[in-house]
């Protein structure tokens, strides 16, 4: 499979994803992608996309949480 952005080959991997709901971010782990090496494009799976979406839909409880920092260019010197 060749990348849509770059037409670089692409690897299939297991990736962690970040998801981004409104102002929920949503980290999963052992997510199998297609990965561009050379861009970093991702692609999943319709099946895979799928299960991102009912993740994101079912706020089921996560088996662990992580604390995320939050930094801003904006305010405060930088
Ligand atoms: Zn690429």
């Amino acid at each position: 499979m060749t990348c849509r952005v770059c037409h670089s080959q692409m690897a299939a991997k297991t990736i962690t994803v970040d998801l981004r709901i409104g102002d929920k971010l949503l980290v999963v782990e052992g997510v199998p992608a297609k990965v561009c090496d050379h861009c970093g494009e991702k692609v999943f799976t319709p099946a895979v996309t799928r299960k991102l979406q009912n993740l994101a839909k079912r706020r089921r409880k996560p088996p662990r949480i992580l604390k995320v920092p939050v930094f801003s260019l904006q305010k405060g010197a930088a």
